[in-house]
């Protein structure tokens, strides 16, 4: 995995007095990166508009029981389904270090309605994200059911100051051209299933489906499932099917050879390594040589930029790789996509090309979500008013191009430039210095940490024998300041 290495070399942001720049600012997307950056531009003075395709604010959060038409998302003419949620979907964090720093995403104890749960249900989130809208004005930023379908720089003056024409669309059809200042690119990534390649698979009868199509385990009732996966999701899924299926065979890319064969509580499941391959007669055969016969391949194997203009028919190898998708992004290929790494980008927001006009929020993976994407959002809107100063341009590619070689030394793939999991609160803490705000609390890392641990140790049931009563309490403590 990517070590994140701040530039040593350059002196921290000098603060500029008054009176700050205001810009008319386009974000894309209304989800938790979208929401909270609307927030702290707003918060800046900015002037937003935040460009959401869906009919309310989430992303991700809103679940919906809609499939898409391919259940494995190759079809380009297929209607892109945003949410990848399934129905029983719980958070895998705990809410207290799940939530937005300043806005605590505490249980609702009095409203009978709401989940309380510390790893609450998928709706739980998306009321939470509702009331962080409502609570920050965000809402009438936002324009609903627009797609943004360009986004292209159209003006540079000496390489400093940029505008943006944005082009978005209606569900109506109606097209709409603007310009702005700066464009802050909120996309997520978990929509573009990518699906696990083996020798025979076009021939091999049975039925596929990625995870991003899977909603409830009812369709697997009686059926022999082989899930291929090991994320979150996976796990989750397999549960869930291991109630209703016949039979769930779990593959793994890398395992342990005395953890392979029966699970050691599930009496329908069973571990295999790599899937070697699949044949016409239903049979799958596992690399250990292993042979089972089968109704259902489910990927769970990650998200994948599938296809951008001229690029239909791509398909991908391999597994666990996530891939980003700004098909609307026009940078006349000065940021560019290769191997889920999207770059150059100076500390995973900026191209030092059009810094501080065109910045991306959540793209960091292995991290809290919400809390990183807050952080990103202030640095963002500080340095657009000009608060915040960043390097130059070329010191700016040079702190890039020491971290590309950074991890071409320690023989990090590409695509974990974004992947921060070997230390999850580096950035945020350095993001933080760079805003002069409060960064992760201590007990909030020690948090992530125990979850972790308990995880790890039971994880069918991390979730509800968590139970951390010193830190809950601190947090809590720390809430109070934030809450009426
Ligand atoms: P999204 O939530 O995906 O929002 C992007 C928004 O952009 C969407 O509303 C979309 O409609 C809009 N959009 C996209 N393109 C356009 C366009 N061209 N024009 C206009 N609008 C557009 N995180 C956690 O913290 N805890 C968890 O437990 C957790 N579980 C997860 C489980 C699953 C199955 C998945 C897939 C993710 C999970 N995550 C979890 C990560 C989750 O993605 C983040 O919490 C968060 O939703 C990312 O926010 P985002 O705003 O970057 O993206």
């Amino acid at each position: 995995a990517a070590p994140f290495r701040p530039p040593l070399q350059l002196s921290p942001p000098v603060p500029k007095l008054e009176p700050l720049t205001s810009r008319h600012v386009a974000v894309i997307g209304a989800g938790p990166a979208g929401l909270v950056a609307a927030r702290e531009l707003g918060r800046e003075g900015h002037r937003v508009v935040v460009f959401e395709r869906g009919d309310q604010v989430g992303g991700t959060w809103v679940y919906t029981p809609e499939v898409e038409s391919d259940p494995l998302g190759l079809d380009p003419r297929r209607a892109v389904v945003h949410s990848s949620l399934y129905e029983s979907l719980r958070t895998n964090l705990p809410r207290e270090i799940m939530g937005f720093l300043d806005f605590p995403f505490v249980a609702r104890e009095d409203d009978k309605e709401r989940d309380s749960r510390r790893f609450p249900g998928h709706r739980e989130v998306l009321e939470y994200l509702k009331e962080f809208a409502r609570e920050f004005g965000v809402e009438e930023m936002v324009r609903f059911k627009t797609e943004v379908v360009h986004a292209g720089v159209v003006e540079s003056n000496g390489g400093d100051v940029n505008k943006w024409e944005v082009r978005s669309k209606k569900r109506s059809g109606v097209k709409v051209d603007e310009i702005f200042d700066a464009v802050v690119v909120c996309n997520g990534h978990y929509s573009q299933p990518r699906i696990a390649q083996f020798p025979g698979i076009e021939k091999w009868p049975g039925k596929q489906i990625h995870s991003h199509n899977y909603r409830v385990p009812e369709p697997f009732r009686d059926q022999v499932v082989v899930l291929i996966g090991t994320s979150s999701s996976a796990g989750d899924i397999s549960l869930d099917i291991a109630g209703i299926a016949k039979e769930v065979h779990v593959v793994f890319r890398s395992i342990a050879d005395e953890k392979l064969g029966k699970h050691p509580v599930h009496d329908n499941m069973w571990l295999h390594p790599m899937i070697k391959s699949v044949h016409r007669d239903g049979s799958v055969v596992f690399m250990d040589d292993s042979v089972i016969f089968a109704d259902v391949i489910l990927h769970c194997t990650g998200y994948a930029l599938y296809f951008l203009a001229g690029d239909r028919e791509r398909v991908w190898i391999g597994v666990h790789r996530y891939k980003y998708h700004f098909p609307f992004l026009e940078t006349n290929g000065i940021v560019t996509e290769d191997d889920d790494r999207v770059g150059p980008l100076y500390k995973h927001v900026f191209p030092p090309a059009f810094a501080p006009c065109l910045s991306f929020v959540g793209l960091p993976m292995k991290v809290i979500p919400f809390t990183v994407c807050e952080l990103q959002s202030k640095w963002i809107a500080g340095t657009l008013s000009d608060r915040i100063l960043l390097p130059s341009k070329e010191n700016m590619m040079e702190d890039i191009n020491n971290f590309y070689s950074t991890l071409e030394v320690s023989g990090t793939p590409k695509r974990h430039t974004h992947n921060l999991s070997n230390d999850p609160f580096e950035y945020g803490d350095w993001l933080a210095v760079q805003c002069g705000c409060p960064s992760y609390e201590e007990w909030r890392k020690q948090m992530f940490y125990a979850v972790a641990r308990v995880k790890k140790a039971q994880p069918e049931k991390f979730r509800d024998v968590w139970d951390y009563q010193d830190l809950i309490s601190q947090a809590h403590h720390d809430f109070a300041k934030y809450l009426p």
